[in-house]
């Protein structure tokens, strides 16, 4: 999720090609937040890189890339497999790249953005979400998660909700890991009567129509 071309919330492997194919410029952005170390949401990041490697790619202040304690580490090794040669002269040394890895749920300013980070319910994994201070705007966002207490933080003095919808068919059973249509429900009875919008995301089919909330799709553009 591209928020005003400069705030990337997680980063699949399709996610470069496609801000290419619709003209957006991956050196507007100046912070990534990611919620947890699975594929679909850190695997585009050798994809980000690459081009800051090879010099395509130049930038004045460094990119920000907020997550989980074991995130570079982790992206240093994806580039391993992703790009050998290069990874043997260093791929993430002397990079305009600055990780700031979380270990603890708080308060935390990176590149002059303050967020907030809140732990989530998603396989035992350390995950979370966030709620990150965009000028007057404040802009929560669930990563993935199943239900927990966290959630009401989410809902709370926010200008927007992302929030995961991964079982977006009523009919399917809710694993313990992510939500599923009815906490969707239960958000929008929330923030719909103070008119905050929700976005839903990371869904596996197109959810019912729930007042309030838009089902977001790839590569759709959303002005909330
Ligand atoms: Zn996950
Ligand atoms: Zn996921």
């Amino acid at each position: 999720m591209l928020l005003d071309d400069r705030l990337l919330l997680g980063l699949p492997p399709s996610a470069v090609p496609e801000m290419y194919r619709q003209g957006k410029d991956p050196a507007k952005i100046g912070h990534i937040f990611i919620s947890h170390l699975h594929a679909d949401h850190y695997f585009g990041l050798p994809f980000l890189l690459l081009p800051y490697r090879v010099g395509i790619l130049t930038r004045e202040t460094p990119l920000q890339i907020v997550g989980p304690k074991g995130l570079a580490d982790a992206t240093a090794e994806v580039c391993r497999y992703a790009w050998p040669g290069i990874h043997r002269k260093g791929c993430l040394t002397d990079l305009p790249v600055v990780f700031t890895e979380i270990e603890e749920r708080g308060e935390g300013e990176v590149g002059g953005l303050r967020f907030e980070a809140v732990y989530t319910n998603h396989f035992d994994m350390l995950s979370f979400g966030y709620k990150i201070y965009l000028g007057e705007r404040t802009i929560a966002f669930t990563g993935d998660t199943g239900e927990c207490e966290a959630l009401d933080r989410f809902l709370e003095d926010v200008s927007l909700l992302i929030t995961e919808c991964t079982h977006s068919d009523p009919k399917e059973t809710v694993s313990a890991g992510h939500l599923g249509v009815d906490s969707i429900r239960r958000f929008a009875a929330v923030l719909r009567p103070r008119g905050i919008p929700i976005l839903a995301t990371h869904l596996t089919s197109e959810p019912p129509p729930i007042e309030g909330v838009t089902a977001a799709q790839d590569g759709g553009h959303y002005e909330l």
